[in-house]
């Protein structure tokens, strides 16, 4: 069954460097740069719906009524540790966002989150919050973040991930059908350990050098 709250961004720029970012021998600095702009993109699409209003304005010649941003003020959440690849490309396009992080990491054996670390705005219910993790393998991790935002007061959450499985975009609907989920991909299942594929790999261990 489709998910309606889904939207998959098939951008040709964004369909090009995802493929980038998929392939094994793409260095990590080059990963790196490569996940920055694709959340560049990214970050575009997700804020297309944001308010405006008309304000006046004086330009050399003459003044006039002329749209600025109008509405909830934005906050932008990463997901420990391979959020912050997302998040850099998003902070370039939004840079007046707060920023929060929330440090949660899958137990390798039960594939359930385990939280380390928590830190977002204290006017965190003002603010429309766009929560970034690259990969929505299970979907456990996701649904963990977003229960914590909403205990934390978020009314008004997104969630953009890069790769999703059908598996991770099913758990998360069920979980909290009222946040919308952009991804530049759905991918064909997850395997035995919960990795996607095809996806691109751990996405943390490439962004990092790390294994
Ligand atoms: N996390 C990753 O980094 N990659 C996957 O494929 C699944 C979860």
């Amino acid at each position: 069954m489709p998910i309606p709250t889904l939207t998959v961004i098939d951008h040709p720029l964004v369909q090009h460097k995802l493929t980038l970012l998929r392939r094994r021998e793409t260095p990590t600095a080059r990963f790196h740069e490569v996940m920055r702009e694709v959340s560049q993109l990214m970050g575009y699409e997700l804020t297309r719906d944001l308010p405006l209003e008309d304000r006046p304005v004086e330009t050399p010649l003459a003044t006039f009524d002329a749209p600025l941003l109008t509405g909830k003020k934005l906050c932008l959440v990463s997901i420990l540790r391979a959020g912050q690849g997302l998040l850099d490309g998003m902070r370039t396009l939004l840079p007046s966002a707060r920023i929060g992080h929330i440090g949660l990491y899958r137990d390798q054996e039960t594939l359930t989150p385990v939280e380390y670390f928590f830190k977002v705005p204290e006017d965190i219910e003002e603010r429309l919050v766009i929560l970034v993790d690259p990969m929505l393998a299970t979907g456990h991790t996701a649904v963990a973040a977003v229960h914590r935002l909403k205990d934390a007061g978020a009314a008004s959450i997104k969630l953009a991930v890069l790769v999703a499985a059908p598996e991770g975009l099913r758990n998360f609907h069920d979980a909290h059908p009222d946040v919308p989920v952009f991804t530049a991909a759905v991918d064909e299942r997850l395997d035995g350990n919960g990795y996607i594929l095809p996806g691109l790999g751990d996405a943390g261990d490439r962004l990092y050098g790390t294994r």
